[in-house]
């Protein structure tokens, strides 16, 4: 049985939840397995949260919508005025997630996820100060900090009187995170030496505490994370960067020379950073998944606004068709953005143990569906779009870094498909063994023989394969049968891909992308499935339209699918690869008319 989906599932019920906190949703769909229990009912919001999100939603908007045209104006400037950060603190902006006993607001995953969403609908450098603090500039206390670093940190951070940053990149580490060259040596007092520059360190200029990622030796392992103050000797700050788009919010290298740090700042164990920084990450993705759905729902608002306005050809433009499906795309793709991130936030929330596949879906899908919008809405737009007067051009700017930090979408893709894989491999060394012992011992043999060999056999005959068994409205049910047959399907191609390149399949990148794209359509596409049935039972005003969308989003998620199953078996991937080498060789395009 794989270590996933196996018997040793433990149902919470006894938690008031059918959760599986164990499994995780997204590996299962690698053998073949839907996990209803932790797919219905779609998650609603704390009560907690609904009270808070009430009156901070709302204070948001008072504050920031009679701010836009400052917001333009800082962003063109490239900075945020020192005031402004200081009215983001009197809004209690920077506790969001601390707890209160800490001095935050104590807000869930979900409830932080909301609040980013809405200041992202007014301005993406805003959401990014805010959200590089909490998100990972901080988390890292929270998450691994001891009681004593909780109480020395938490209230300065949640007031904001300590802005927080996160520095692991650096000129030579970049994807390749576990390569950082900033160094700590341990000192015969037990303090430790840091010495290294990292860059691109978002509120690296207005940080009072940085979480920072080095190198130490050691039979432990090779990195470690520090807790570092700004004010300590040693540390400083280069200028603001100079960037395309989030550019009112701080960027810039962060130098630490000999700096001396207390051995009480080590956070979590000498030579555990790496693992701390990847934990951190993951749980950090709600606050850009919710960023990227807040500017999804600005875009839609403005786009729709546009195309009732704008006249053509004597009618509206919101009247012709190609208008009216990028009105419609964008919609389905941030109702389906959305239902991700709050079921992420809801594993996270809810003590899920291993949601680190999903965090990369919902990282993933949310930015590349709000670059999508961008592009659409400024498209219909048009001129006015690409005009400087306009917001679409600053949005289409913001939203592009969305794919390149916390992990490119190209290193999320193979860390999904990898790591889904990797259990389907420890499967089938499992059957193997267990095969062999059906030859030497038949009767103890087909006694170990996994549940994973058990669903292939029957997935293989057709019998007994894993159905969503809940009752749904018929266009769900038939979604539904999509997601079933599909999934089915994923598990085969996993499964063959494993048998075809063994270990080698690491090398496979264009087989790799093609099985995370299927894992984002099945996971995406549940989540959305998940969350229109949801609404539908509850009878709410728009639940017509949400059960639409969730049609919708199947329909074409099965025409993705069919394409990269498809292209598993038939593709043009030498070719392709012979062609890049052929360009790398030759170092520019070699044609020419004339
Ligand atoms: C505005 C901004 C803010 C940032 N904020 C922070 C911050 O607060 N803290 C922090 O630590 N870092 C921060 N970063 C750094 C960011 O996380 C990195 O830029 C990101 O991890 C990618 O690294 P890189 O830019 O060096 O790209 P590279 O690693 O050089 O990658 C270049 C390209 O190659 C691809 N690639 C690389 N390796 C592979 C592979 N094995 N297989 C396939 N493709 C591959 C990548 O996907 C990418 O397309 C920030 C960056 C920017 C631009």
């Amino acid at each position: 049985m794989s270590a996933i989906a196996d018997d040793t599932k433990k149902s919470t019920e006894a938690k008031g939840d059918t959760l599986l906190r164990e499994q995780s949703f997204a590996q299962n769909l690698f053998f073949g397995e839907i996990l209803e229990e932790n797919l219905f009912p779609y998650p609603s919001l704390r009560e907690k949260d609904r009270e808070v999100l009430g009156m901070m939603v709302d204070a948001i908007d008072q504050f920031l919508v009679d701010k836009h045209k400052d917001l333009r104006h800082w962003d063109r400037e490239a900075h945020q005025p020192a005031e402004f950060i200081q009215a983001l603190r009197d809004m209690g902006l920077f506790g969001l997630i601390i707890p209160e006993e800490h001095g935050g607001l104590g807000l869930s995953n979900g409830g932080y996820a909301r609040v980013l969403e809405q200041t992202s609908s007014h301005d993406s450098s805003v959401s990014l100060t805010i959200g590089a603090h909490s998100s990972i500039g901080m988390k890292g206390v929270l998450l691994f900090g001891n009681p004593e670093q909780k109480a020395r940190y938490l209230p300065r951070l949640a007031s904001g009187e300590m802005i927080a940053a996160f520095c692991l990149t650096e000129s030579g580490a970049g994807s390749d995170a576990a390569s950082v060259r900033t160094k700590a040596v341990k000192n015969d007092d037990g303090s430790w030496t840091l010495t290294g520059e990292k860059i691109w360190i978002t509120n690296g200029g207005i940080a009072g505490l940085y979480t920072v990622f080095a190198r130490t030796e050691g039979s432990e392992g090779k990195m470690t994370a520090f807790i570092v103050e700004a004010g300590w000797p040693g540390v400083s700050h280069g200028p603001h960067e100079d960037k395309m788009g989030i550019r009112a919010s701080s960027t810039t290298t962060v130098a630490f020379a000999d700096v001396k740090v207390p051995p009480e700042n080590v956070l979590g164990e000498v030579g555990k950073g790496f693992k701390v920084a990847m934990a951190i990450l993951n749980n950090g993705r709600t606050g850009l998944g919710g960023g990227a759905v807040g500017g999804m729902r600005a875009l839609l608002r403005m786009a729709t606004q546009q195309a009732k306005d704008r006249k053509q050809f004597g009618k509206s433009i919101a009247e012709f068709g190609l208008v009216r499906e990028k009105l419609a795309q964008i919609t389905v793709d941030c109702f389906a953005a959305e239902s991700t991130v709050w079921m992420l936030a809801h594993y996270i929330d809810s003590g899920c143990e291993d949601y680190s596949v999903e965090a990369a879906i919902s990282k993933i899908f949310a930015s590349d569906a709000i670059q999508r919008a961008a592009h659409e809405a400024l498209q219909i737009a048009a001129g006015n779009g690409f005009m400087k007067e306009f917001p679409y051009e600053m949005m289409t700017r913001d939203s592009r870094i969305l794919s390149i930090f916390e992990g490119t979408n190209e290193i999320l893709r193979l860390y999904v498909a990898l790591t889904g894989l990797k259990d389907v491999g420890g499967s089938l060394k499992e059957i193997r063994s267990a095969l062999s012992e059906i030859f030497n011992n038949p009767i103890k043999g087909f006694g170990v023989l996994s549940g994973y060999a058990e669903r292939r056999l029957s997935q293989a005959t057709g019998v007994g394969t894993d159905k969503i068994l809940r009752e749904l409205s018929p266009s769900l049910r038939k979604a539904a049968d999509i997601y079933e047959e599909y999934t089915v399907e994923f598990a085969k191609a996993s499964d063959a891909l494993l048998r075809r390149y063994g270990k080698s399949i690491t090398d496979q990148q264009y087989q790799l992308k093609r099985v995370a794209d299927l894992a984002i359509d099945l996971f995406v596409g549940l989540c959305t499935l998940s969350r229109a049935d949801t609404i539908e039972r509850a009878g709410g005003p728009n639940a017509k339209e949400a059960v639409s969308i969730a049609a919708i989003f199947a329909k074409q998620a099965r025409r993705r699918m069919v394409r990269n199953l498809r292209g598993l078996e038939r593709n043009e991937d030498k070719e392709l690869d012979q062609i890049a080498g052929f360009i790398l060789e030759t170092g520019a395009y070699p044609w020419d008319v004339i």
